[in-house]
């Protein structure tokens, strides 16, 4: 049920901005998709085809991206900013492949590259969120 939320969510908020844009129908749809959320992408792209075909008077031969944001963590120490990639590479594939899939995980195997600190906030990399859209004035 989890992605059929997010996919309302894409869809809503899609909606909201078509209406304010005064765009009478949506062509395009980007999607940013955080590297680090847990989604099935496959029954995540089902639920969005079956809501434009729920609000099929608010799209028209709608296509939809989904691209990937990288995850950027920033130190709370010395506000160092990093790269989930740059740090995937000084791990284990057993531990890089854990953090991809919990990543709740890489709390536990992350300091700071720069001074060292467990101390981080996940800046970039999670959630869903709606990039841009494009579509018709009538
Ligand atoms: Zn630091």
């Amino acid at each position: 049920m989890h992605e059929w939320a997010l996919a309302e969510s894409v869809i809503k908020s899609s909606i909201a901005a078509a209406e304010k844009e005064n765009l009478k129908k949506i062509t395009e749809i980007n999607i940013r998709l955080g590297e680090l959320q847990q989604i099935a992408n496959d029954i995540f792209k089902f639920a969005l085809n079956e809501l434009v075909e729920t609000y099929s008077d608010k799209f028209q031969d709608v296509k939809i991206n989904i691209e990937t944001e990288e995850t950027e963590l920033q130190c709370k120490q010395c506000n160092h900013t990093w790269q989930f990639k740059d740090m995937k590479n000084k791990l284990s594939a057993d531990e890089a492949e854990a953090i991809h899939f919990i990543p709740e995980v890489a709390f536990v195997h992350t300091r700071c590259p720069k001074c060292g600190s467990p101390d981080f906030l996940i800046v970039k990399g999670r959630g869903v969120s709606v990039s841009s859209i494009k579509g018709i004035k009538e």
